[in-house]
């Protein structure tokens, strides 16, 4: 679990993955034929040799802020980058992000004492927050080297829960680049093994776009973290996804407006599973998407699938997952991929 503690503690948002890169870079070198960064900053790792290509793929970026603002008090004012729930950052403790280091910053909020009776029932909408790095102007704030621009992510440290269940941030997807390195470690097949650390999915898919350009896939398999729903306040028909149930295999996410999973690439993927008595779940989403989506239009087309880790508190700084399911994602994933070479 070194490795996915380093990837849920490094700090990258969309546009700003060069830290996660750079130890996901490590990793693949070591096991791969060839590294290489695209014009976007996609990485692209290569093992194996043969006339078939398949690609797998993990995005490296997780949801942050962005400065926009510097208030003459010197609070910051941000534009929050992907799916940000708002209740999640009052009380936070951030970084932003500097062209010299991080600075580290809390997002406040009223105490109890300064609430009216009428603010105390709703909850704090994200333009009426801000963050407060200890400047007490603009002009200090850009001591500390803060600029326009700068990103901001959670300031959140790994740690380990009962039973198999570990909780940290990021873990969208980085659970899914700490399953593409085992993947890569573990796999010997006939055929070229892409495995792609795609950039910006959380704003638009958009690494993975180009990186299929590139790789022409002949199939593609997306490793993501995808929401449990087996806590409190949960319905079973709402979410039947639960943590320590096995990987899931998405079967259609975003009401079939994202991706309908190809059937041979399903078959490949829930075959496989059966035949080898691996534990999973099948999934069918009306909200939220993958890479997939952006994978399997390119060119001519890419069939293609999505095994995820279950997760708890997805976007949040505290979400949970279970090794368990990890490795069960890394076992279908390397055991469908034989199957398919040999096929
Ligand atoms: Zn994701």
């Amino acid at each position: 679990m070194e490795l996915l503690r380093k990837l849920s503690e490094a700090h990258g948002v969309p546009g700003y993955e060069e830290e996660v890169r750079a130890l996901l870079s490590e990793e693949l070198e070591r096991v791969c034929d060839s590294v290489e960064v695209d014009a976007l900053g996609n990485l692209i790792a290569r093992k194996g040799s043969g006339e078939r290509r398949v690609m797998l793929a993990a995005h490296m970026d997780e949801i942050g802020l962005m400065v926009k603002h510097v208030d003459t008090k010197g609070y910051l004012r941000f534009m929050p980058l992907g799916g940000v729930v708002e209740q999640c950052l009052l009380n936070q403790r951030v970084l932003v992000h500097t062209s010299r280091g991080a600075v580290r910053g809390v997002i406040g909020s009223k105490p109890p004492h300064l609430l009216k009776e009428e603010e105390r029932k709703k909850p704090v909408k994200l333009e009426d927050m801000f963050i407060d790095v200890g400047a007490g102007s603009a002009e200090e704030a850009e001591k500390l080297g803060i600029r326009v621009g700068d990103f901001v992510t959670f300031e959140r440290s790994f740690a380990e829960l009962g039973g198999e269940l570990v909780t940290g941030k990021a873990f969208d997807d980085r659970v899914g680049c700490w399953a593409l390195v085992e993947v890569l470690k573990r796999i010997e097949i006939d055929a070229q093994v892409y495995a792609v650390a795609t950039v910006q999915e959380e704003v638009g898919l958009k690494g993975a776009r180009t990186a299929a350009y590139r790789v022409e896939p002949d199939i593609a398999i997306v490793l993501e973290t995808t929401s449990a729903g087996d806590f409190p306040g949960v319905k079973e028909e709402e979410c039947r996804v639960k943590l320590g149930s096995g990987v899931v295999v998405t079967v259609a996410d975003a009401g079939g407006r994202g991706l309908i999973t190809h059937p041979r690439v399903r078959e490949l993927l829930v075959g496989t599973a059966e035949e080898e008595g691996i534990e999973y779940q099948l999934e069918v989403v009306e909200r939220g998407t993958t890479d997939a989506t952006s994978i399997h239009l390119t060119k001519t087309g890419v069939p293609a699938g999505v095994l995820s880790v279950p997760a708890r508190y997805l976007h949040s700084p505290v979400e949970v997952a279970s090794r368990k399911d990890m490795r069960l994602a890394v076992e279908l994933c390397c055991a469908a991929l034989k199957r398919w070479s040999e096929g």
